[in-house]
């Protein structure tokens, strides 16, 4: 082995292996978790849909007003800087207020919290929680998910340290981010709609609110009740 890289894997979590020898997690022992990809097992099938971004002003009012119209429960990541956070308030106030809708953190700007120092990771993360919290009047905490999923050890710690303690991933995406072919939705929605899921979507488009009725009757076909991460998680 180079020597380079004998001191790459020692300096890495392989370091244990390489050497064979337990070395303690600092990350570990600060309490930290890896991102939550499932819901924890349950007699009653359930799934979390969780709704991300909210770039788009129709697309959160709909979601919103399905939520309503169906009775369902809904956690949106809110990216705090998008207008229609704001611009939706008096219809969605109601719905945060009863619980049915849940508000976690998706942060104020949507950057790659990897490549941000610790206190940058934080900015980002206190600046979206203190909107929620002016406008809303709740707060997110410890609900949040890294934007495109970029997250590690170094952004875990920064967030634990300022009560974000859950980090959530996802099981299956509806893969809306950018707008998608219905038929490609649905197909992403067959392989990922399941017990115990945490489902991605996002409101940055009209496809997955148009076609929410087929979506509902796969949630429907598997007995599936829709949750909140709260309702899990406390
Ligand atoms: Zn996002």
């Amino acid at each position: 082995m180079e020597r380079r890289d004998f001191l790459r894997l020692a300096s890495g979590s392989l370091a244990s292996l390489v050497l064979g020898q337990t070395f303690p997690d600092a990350a570990h022992s600060a309490g930290l978790t890896n991102p939550i990809v499932y819901l924890p097992k349950n007699d009653l099938p359930r799934i979390a849909w969780t709704v991300d971004d909210g770039c788009s002003q129709e697309s959160v009012r709909r979601y919103i007003e399905l939520a309503i119209e169906k009775d369902i429960r809904l956690t949106f990541f809110v990216y705090s800087a998008m207008a229609p956070w704001r611009n939706n308030f008096d219809l969605l106030k109601p719905l945060v207020d009863s619980g049915q809708i849940q508000l976690a953190n998706h942060t104020q700007h949507h950057r790659d919290l990897t490549q941000l120092s610790y206190s940058e990771v934080q900015k980002e993360l206190m600046g979206c929680h203190y909107f929620i919290k002016k406008t809303y009047g709740v707060d997110a905490r410890p609900y949040y998910r890294a934007p495109y999923g970029a997250i590690n050890r170094s952004v875990m710690q920064a967030a634990a340290d300022v009560g974000y303690t859950k980090p959530f991933s996802w099981s299956g995406s509806l893969a809306d981010a950018g707008t998608i072919k219905p038929s490609r939705l649905l197909y992403h929605a067959g392989v990922s709609i399941e017990d115990g899921g945490i489902l991605i979507g996002h409101a940055n488009n009209l496809v997955a609110v148009n076609n929410f009725d087929k979506l509902m009757q796969m949630v429907d076909n598997k007995n599936l009740s829709l949750v909140t991460l709260k309702d899990v998680f406390g």
